[in-house]
């Protein structure tokens, strides 16, 4: 049960904020004054206006986006900025409580306390203190994982599903890897769907028997597309292979130096299928035309970005190119914030394929005045990132989240190891272990996002096989295509709502698009 306390009444409080945002004609109401008010103001008309309120997204100026949100909020449609003076858990002021996470916490147990403490501290301005549990107890705690006052009953702990339950004045949020997390989205679920106005406190009932909860996903609009550049389903797998023993040519056979991962996180969501890579021409695709199919959903000639063969002088013979929408574009038209971060050069293929038209990979001046030339549009992306086989990229991932997150409309981001498909191309084992790793680190942040915020989609896959990676019957790794790259199928792994159209189906990777457009549009 949920209850709505105005924030006038008397609670206990702390980080109260003393203005209600939209309120601009300080009556302590949001309503269709403040609406004409604002739009008066910003017509020109001299008149007085709370500037602070009158800021609807938060954004430092006083302009047509909180017009827009103001409607959006009239509408009942989203509440931006602040929205609570106050939240309680079980009736007790969350600004009483400590995030608690274990000595040796996993990182999924650091990056849920993370989250929680940044969604609290953006709904309510609350900034919690999070302490490991070698510290001394305190009575009021939020138990995140494995802590050694935790104590979740063995038998409630169910694979796929999360568990949150309160224990006098502690709340325990537990479950396996990013399943962790889902207690975060459990709490953020009741507060979003509450209709509680700005300025009033909200309570969040938790209850305290202990039970777990499966994952109820929302209509996504927020997206992250990773493509992992050349990676096969074997690339995968060698990469969690404990003993792998491969060879590269005539070389002689041997243990890689690089150890591999326990698990390749996106193998253990639910919706898994694959994908078919072939051109246009129904041969082996390079990177541009791969990810010209994944962006725009439709599938090109080598080398094209952005751009489809057509017969634009109507002469019968398609000779020319097209420009068409990909999926990025229609986000950001859609008001959605995008962002591409990739571990190629700013003028490679995949992450181009998201931001130019253009028929030739190999004309860089042209990409990057194409890039150049976005800032100034509609197009315009929130945050870009390329530095080439850079260990920068989990950092640089999660910066494009914070670029990207609070826009009410949702995100897409898309992100790119390139380096799978460039050490698969040199017949790489090391590297290709390292760098699907890499990869796979940004997987399971995403996974740990999605499960606090359930209006997520989440899709991995690749442009394209690179290397023709098998392991023989002998047990060995081998390179069989000398490097090239094949039109062998690629893993399609899928997370959130309506991503159950991948599961278990062999689908044109232009499918892929189409479910992102349905999103974002
Ligand atoms: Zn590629």
């Amino acid at each position: 049960m949920l209850t709505v306390i105005l924030s006038f009444s008397a609670v206990s409080c702390i980080g109260r904020n003393t203005h209600t945002i939209g309120d601009c004609n300080n009556d302590k109401t949001v309503d269709g004054k403040d609406s004409q008010l604002l739009c008066r103001y910003l017509s020109g008309e001299y008149i007085l206006i709370s500037k602070g309120n009158a800021d609807l997204n938060s954004d430092g100026v006083c302009n047509s986006g909180d017009t827009k949100a103001m409607r959006d909020y009239l509408a009942g449609v989203s509440m931006p900025g602040t929205r609570f003076s106050d939240i309680f858990l079980n009736n007790l002021n969350i600004g009483n409580y400590k995030i608690v996470i274990p000595e040796n916490a996993t990182s999924f147990e650091k990056w849920t306390a993370q989250i929680l403490h940044d969604s609290i501290e953006e709904l309510c301005g609350i900034d919690l203190e999070t302490v490991k549990d070698s510290k001394q107890e305190t009575p009021c705690e939020i138990l995140i994982g494995a802590t050694n006052r935790s104590n979740v009953p063995e038998n409630i702990l169910k694979d796929g599903e999360y568990v949150i339950f309160a224990r006098t004045t502690k709340i325990i949020l537990s479950g396996k890897d990013y399943y962790v997390a889902g207690g975060v989205g459990h709490i953020l679920n009741i507060l979003e769907k509450s209709n509680a106005l700005w300025n009033t406190s909200i309570n969040v009932d938790i209850s305290y028997s202990a039970k777990s909860y499966s994952v109820e996903w929302k209509q996504p609009d927020k997206v992250f597309l990773f493509i992992g550049d050349g990676m096969g389903f074997n690339h995968t797998i060698l990469a969690t292979d404990q003993a792998p023993v491969v060879q590269h040519a005539e070389s002689s056979i041997h243990a890689p130096d690089e150890k591999g991962t326990d698990v390749f996180w996106p193998s253990t969501i639910e919706n898994k299928g694959e994908a078919i890579t072939l051109n246009i021409q129904q041969s082996t695709t390079d990177s541009a035309a791969g990810a010209t199919a994944l962006s725009t959903g439709y599938k090109t000639l080598n080398g094209a970005l952005g751009m489809i063969p057509a017969d634009l002088d109507g002469d019968g013979v398609e000779n020319e190119f097209r420009s068409v929408l990909n999926v990025r574009e229609a986000a950001a038209l859609n008001g959605l914030a995008t962002a591409v971060v990739s571990t190629d050069k700013l003028t490679g293929a995949t992450p181009n394929a998201f931001l130019v038209h253009h028929t030739s990979r190999k004309d860089r001046n042209i990409i990057l005045e194409q890039q150049t030339a976005l800032t100034s549009t509609r197009l315009d992306y929130n945050y870009l990132w390329c530095s080439y086989d850079s260990d920068e990229v989990f950092d640089e991932f999660k910066k494009a989240i914070d670029a990207c997150d609070d826009n009410k409309n949702g995100f897409f981001i898309m992100t790119e190891e390139a380096m799978i498909d460039k050490y698969g191309e040199k017949m790489d084992f090391d590297n290709v272990i390292r760098t699907v790793k890499r990869l796979n680190t940004m997987t399971a942040y995403a996974a740990t996002y999605a499960m606090c915020h359930r209006d997520t989609a989440i899709i991995v896959t690749a442009d394209h096989e690179t290397g023709g990676l098998t392991k023989g019957e002998d047990g060995i790794w081998r390179w069989t295509s000398n490097g090239e790259h094949t039109g062998t199928n690629v893993p399609v792994f899928a997370m959130g709502a309506g991503t159950d159209i991948f599961y278990d189906c062999s689908v044109q990777n232009t499918v892929i698009a189409k479910f992102i457009f349905s999103a974002v549009e």
